[in-house]
């Protein structure tokens, strides 16, 4: 029997053999940008993540560079890269086209989202309104794809705090994906909370708690992600960081120390891998993989 290539390795077969580590990263828009990410996988390649991933502009305002950069590092890297993509806006010929670019290069993990609406609130038009749709239409391509989606364990912001609407139409979600990754999340609780809910009704998948260290970016980047996305920064966190925001080095530094705390204690608690959001640097990830140790991906 042969074995598949790295870049044909599915992320549910990884996660079914063990704890995994992956970064994720975005499209670089500069000549400048490009070069600091080429630096950034040389920097982060010997920590043998499980995978990687590439974020996908909604209405697909980044198509061909997230598509260049996912079969680029797929192909050359000895690990998977999975391609972010989202729905809002496409038509399903749109997806079906790109899909079939991904399979003929052999890229054969996708993270299905619906993406978001446009801040104006005009009709994004396509033919989709959730990502459960996309689900469906990536499971039916012949690519043969490994299926993640999106998870909040703090809500989704449009679900107006509607818990149990939410924890249904996720867990509905959940159970015809592979897997699930997380929105960013600082409260250990809220991961463990959501994994409860989802537990009693019924789905088991596997989710990825998505790890933000703080200070990767500079504080006001982090409260806009944050507020964008519904993550909440808790008070005494939010206050370490603002008497720091103006010291790079000391912002970093508790975001280390914030990151592998909560790492650790996702790991204690039974969380399938971690998935770390680079932001396209290696500085706080190297830092925070060194803290957990080299053996934190065998199983206790
Ligand atoms: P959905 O699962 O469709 O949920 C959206 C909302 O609709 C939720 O409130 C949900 O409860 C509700 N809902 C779901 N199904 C139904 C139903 N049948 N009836 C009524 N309500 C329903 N965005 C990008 O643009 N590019 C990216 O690369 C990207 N990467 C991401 C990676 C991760 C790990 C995460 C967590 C998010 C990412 N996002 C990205 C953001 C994501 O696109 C947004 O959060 C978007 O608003 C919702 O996407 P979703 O896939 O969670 O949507």
């Amino acid at each position: 029997m042969t074995s598949a290539p790295p870049g044909g390795q599915k992320i549910a077969d990884l996660i079914a053999a063990g704890r995994t580590l992956s970064f994720e990263f975005f499209p670089p828009k500069t000549d400048e940008a490009e070069r600091q990410l080429e630096k950034t996988i040389h920097e982060l390649a010997p920590l043998r993540p499980s995978f990687v991933s590439v974020t996908y502009g909604a209405g697909g305002s980044t198509r061909n560079r997230t598509r260049d950069i996912v079969v680029q590092v797929n192909s050359s890297q000895p690990f998977p890269a999975m391609a972010h993509l989202t729905c809002s806006g496409h038509t399903r010929a749109e997806i079906t086209g790109l899909l079939d670019e991904y399979a003929a290069a052999g890229v054969h993990n996708i993270l299905a989202l619906a993406g978001d609406p446009p801040a104006d609130g005009s009709d994004p038009g396509g033919d989709f309104t959730y990502a459960t749709e996309l689900v469906e239409l990536v499971r039916a391509h012949p690519g043969d794809f490994s299926v993640g989606v999106a998870a909040h364990p703090e809500l989704h912001p449009r679900s107006a705090g509607d818990r149990a609407a939410d924890r249904r139409y996720l867990a509905a979600k959940l159970a015809v994906a592979d897997f699930g990754v997380t929105q960013f999340f600082f409260e250990f609780d809220d991961y463990v909370r959501m994994v409860d809910e989802l537990d009693a009704l019924g789905c088991t998948t596997p989710v990825l708690p998505g790890i933000m260290p703080p200070g990767a970016s500079p504080l006001a980047g982090l409260k806009r992600m944050a507020g964008m996305n519904g993550s909440v920064i808790p008070a005494a966190l939010l206050d370490r960081l603002e008497a720091s925001a103006d010291d790079p080095d000391a912002l970093r530094d508790i975001g280390v120390e914030v990151a592998t705390d909560l790492a650790q204690r996702l790991l204690d608690a039974g969380a399938p891998g971690l998935h770390l959001y680079a932001l396209n640097r290696s500085a706080s990830v190297l830092r925070i993989v060194e803290n957990l140790g080299p053996d934190f991906r065998s199983p206790g």
